[in-house]
């Protein structure tokens, strides 16, 4: 799959592309592309914002550039530069928005499936893009959360990172992502906890231990152990999905006990 990135500050994204264990799905399955915006602005200050019409505060980033650079990918991609009004979307355009669908595994595991064409993504800027290349060109909006960013590239960025970790043979160990809070291998619940040497490490209110289920090679103990702290972090921290998860009968009869 390829994402195309419109951005006005390439340099944010592309450090984030070549670190870690997702960079192994940057080079393989997960293509980016990142567009600088101003590459397709005029004159020789390459100007890609104006004032808002009716007055008010900040900058709004201009239409023209974006449409320019949006056909220039659409044509990168090998599809038409245009797309007729109502016509079938095939690559989609999504803005990163407050106004948008918040993200999540849903939505990540939406981008992720081996045959999506992944999408053009854009980061906004300023007071946000002209509504106009807003309802010509977007077709779908994503957002971080219920707070206001200074641009959308640290958005961008959370997208592709987990729709990478989602790509198999990514993480060392395919069961890691699977294993992940959220993922429906773990029928959508939060992760429980995690640990690791020493046995005993010295707190800082005296020993702490490592529950002792987890030191005594039973397996079918430990899984039914780690079930049951799923279901209780998720009950302690997020009502609401374990909430979802009884509803759409995700829950088995020991998760209720
Ligand atoms: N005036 C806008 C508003 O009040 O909704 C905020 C504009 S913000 C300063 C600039 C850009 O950052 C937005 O166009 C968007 O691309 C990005 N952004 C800000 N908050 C975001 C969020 N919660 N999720 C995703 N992108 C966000």
């Amino acid at each position: 799959m390829r994402f195309d990135v419109i951005t006005l500050f390439p340099e944010l994204i592309e450090p984030y592309l070549s670190v870690g264990v997702v960079r192994r799905a940057f080079t393989g399955a997960v293509q980016v592309r990142l567009w600088p915006l101003r590459d397709f602005a005029d004159g020789h200050y390459r100007r890609v914002d104006d004032r808002p019409f009716g007055g008010g505060p900040g900058m709004v980033m201009l239409a023209e550039p974006l449409y320019r650079c949006w056909q220039a990918i659409r044509l990168d991609r090998g599809l038409p530069a245009c797309r007729p009004p109502g016509a079938a979307v095939d690559v989609p355009t999504v803005l990163f928005s407050p106004a948008g669908e918040r993200l999540s595994h849903d939505v990540v595991a939406r981008y992720a499936q081996p045959a999506a064409p992944g999408a053009i993504l854009l980061c906004g800027r300023y007071e946000g893009v002209d509504q106009r290349f807003v309802d010509a060109c977007v077709d779908a909006q994503i957002s971080l959360g219920d707070f206001v960013l200074s641009g959308g590239e640290i958005a961008a960025v959370a997208l592709l990172d987990a729709v990478a970790r989602l790509q198999p043979g990514v993480l060392g160990d395919q069961a890691s992502a699977e294993q992940d809070s959220f993922n429906p291998v773990v029928d959508g619940l939060l992760d429980c906890p995690h640990y690791t040497r020493p046995e005993v490490w010295q707190g800082p209110a005296g020993p702490m231990t490592v529950p002792p289920v987890l030191l005594s090679g039973h397996h079918a103990q430990i899984e039914a152990w780690r079930r049951a702290q799923r279901v209780q972090a998720t009950a302690r921290w997020r009502p609401d999905v374990l909430a979802r998860a009884r509803a759409e009968g995700r829950l088995r009869p020991a998760d209720e006990q």
